[in-house]
């Protein structure tokens, strides 16, 4: 199996901590159409014969396509045997003529950037929506037949409380949605957020209050029935991502349009320039092979895998790696900070995810 992700690098605004690769050019969807057409005719074969089962438009804003657009590449990209078709969404985006034609391109599963539903925090981090915007939109989305729904939230923004975050966390759950995905706020360099930081105009929240919120996530989360299977990822039972679990898992995915990043079936990773004029004018040429050695495998390996529930399965670190995994764990487990199952996957538990960066980085080799 594989997946294919397509990267669409329009938004109409700039929020003010993104730094993802976007423009507000509009005028030049119909080239950059034009162009992931020509890209993917060239590299299609970089997924040798593996069934592409997943699908998912990212961005930027996959919602600011004309739908028109938006289906041309839906259907150049969709076969029978896609099992989940993602499309991320503003909020603000989002109506039934628009929804009607992504059902009929296919698409079964809408991401949403909800990020908070406090309009004083949506307003303080540029975002296009407000909350009343947001919770609509899941109603739209439901109507239109998509019972798929994740929403992102944001916790740490400025101005945020733990009560309001609390708030904005229960409104969504009880909205019918069935997969959160929750993120700390970073302060990317370049970003708006992070220049008003530099200024003294906002203060960053402080490591225990994050920590607070995150125990608040996990639990509202969990009553909700919602199961936690990766650090920032919740889902009900059956409606997991696919496509972000098969990245998880090492599943090869093509990744078309500018920015994309692919891992072909021979395990090479692939990046596309964040250049969309340059993509435009030789699309499969941006690309920049970015081969990795083994050791840095065995790494992802464990980077992506600790983040999950399942964790690291020591049957997948190569042989001659393991003993050092296992050295370096040690103390982890005498600490607790990681534990081993019975079917020999080092796991961190979900108390300990917030410092999951800490233990991850003493087991890489
Ligand atoms: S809509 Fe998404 S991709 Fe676009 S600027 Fe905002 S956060 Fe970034």
């Amino acid at each position: 199996m594989a997946g294919i992700y397509l990267h669409v690098p329009f938004c109409r605004s700039k929020c003010a901590y993104c730094d993802f690769y976007s423009v507000a050019r509009p005028e030049l969807a119909g080239a950059y159409a034009a162009a992931v057409g020509r890209e993917f005719a060239a590299r299609r074969g970089e997924l040798g014969c593996a069934p592409v089962t997943t699908l998912y438009f990212g961005g930027g804003t996959p919602s600011q396509l004309p739908p028109d657009i938006f289906c041309d590449l839906a259907s150049l990209l969709h076969t029978p045997e896609v099992e989940e078709f993602t499309a991320e969404a503003n909020p603000d985006d989002i109506t039934p003529e628009l929804l009607g034609r992504w059902v009929d391109a296919g698409v079964n599963r809408v991401s949403l950037g909800v990020q908070s539903l406090q309009d004083a925090e949506l307003r303080a981090i540029n975002r296009r929506h407000d909350a009343a915007g947001a919770l609509k939109a899941i109603d739209t989305i439901h109507r239109a037949g998509i019972t798929d729904v994740s929403a992102d939230l944001i916790y740490g923004l400025p101005g945020q409380t733990r009560d309001s975050f609390a708030d904005s966390l229960r409104r969504l759950v009880d909205s019918g949605i069935t997969h959160l995905s929750a993120y700390c706020l970073s302060y990317e360099e370049g970003t708006l957020l992070w220049r008003r930081r530099e200024q003294g105009l906002v203060d960053e929240m402080s490591d225990d209050d994050i920590a607070d919120i995150y125990g608040d996530l996990c639990r509202v989360a969990s009553e909700a029935g919602f199961e936690h299977y990766e650090i920032s990822n919740f889902a009900l039972p059956g409606r997991r991502a696919r496509h972000n679990s098969a990245y998880w898992r090492g599943v090869p995915y093509l990744g078309l349009g500018p920015g994309a990043h692919s891992l072909d079936v021979d395990g090479l990773r692939r990046y596309n320039r964040s250049d969309l004029r340059a993509y435009i004018s030789a699309p499969a040429s941006v690309l920049t092979p970015d081969p990795v050695d083994r050791e840095e495998h065995v790494n992802e390996l464990i980077l992506t895998a600790l983040r999950t529930a399942e964790g690291v399965s020591l049957a997948d670190i190569p042989a001659p790696y393991r003993a050092e995994v296992l050295a370096a764990a040690d103390a982890h487990l005498r600490r607790g900070t990681l534990t081993r199952s019975a079917d020999d996957r080092l796991v961190i538990p979900e108390a300990r995810w917030l410092l999951s960066d800490a233990i991850i980085r003493d087991l890489l080799i």
